[in-house]
């Protein structure tokens, strides 16, 4: 996943706290960042997961700190690749065993009727899906 800046250059993503009216940190949110000329943009593909985020904090949000890798899988799966002990994995790898992880997870709220728990896992399977087209 690589975008051009306007400037020419290759854009990195990072992963960057994003804070909202000045009081909800939001950590992790995957962003295109440019070294050249500093322009940064948050990945078009977790803008609608960041959007709906957002509208859920209401007009006057409390001061607090939000982790968007447990609700968006591509910023899950950055830090995971960030992580250490797993610079050496493709991404590749560490997208599949999300995969796998989340069909467990699938059958399991399966086995006990949770319909919102089964429904949340198979938008975040989705999102998944999205991104490993895009890249
Ligand atoms: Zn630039």
């Amino acid at each position: 996943m690589q975008k051009e800046c306007t400037c020419g250059r290759e854009m990195n993503i990072r992963l960057r706290t994003v804070i909202y009216q000045n009081k909800v940190d939001i950590e992790n949110v995957p962003i295109f960042s440019c070294e050249a000329c500093g322009r940064s943009e948050v990945v078009s593909t977790v803008k609608p997961v960041l959007s709906s985020l957002i509208s859920n904090l209401g007009r006057k949000p409390e001061k607090q700190l939000l982790y968007f890798h447990e609700c968006s899988e591509l910023s899950f799966l950055l830090v995971q690749a960030t992580h250490k002990e797993r610079m050496n994995d493709p991404l590749d790898k560490i997208i599949e065993e999300r995969i796998n992880e989340l069909l467990d997870v699938l059958l399991l709220a399966q086995s006990l009727g949770d319909l919102p728990w089964m429904d949340d896992i198979r938008k975040r399977l989705s999102q998944i899906s999205q991104y490993t087209c895009s890249i």
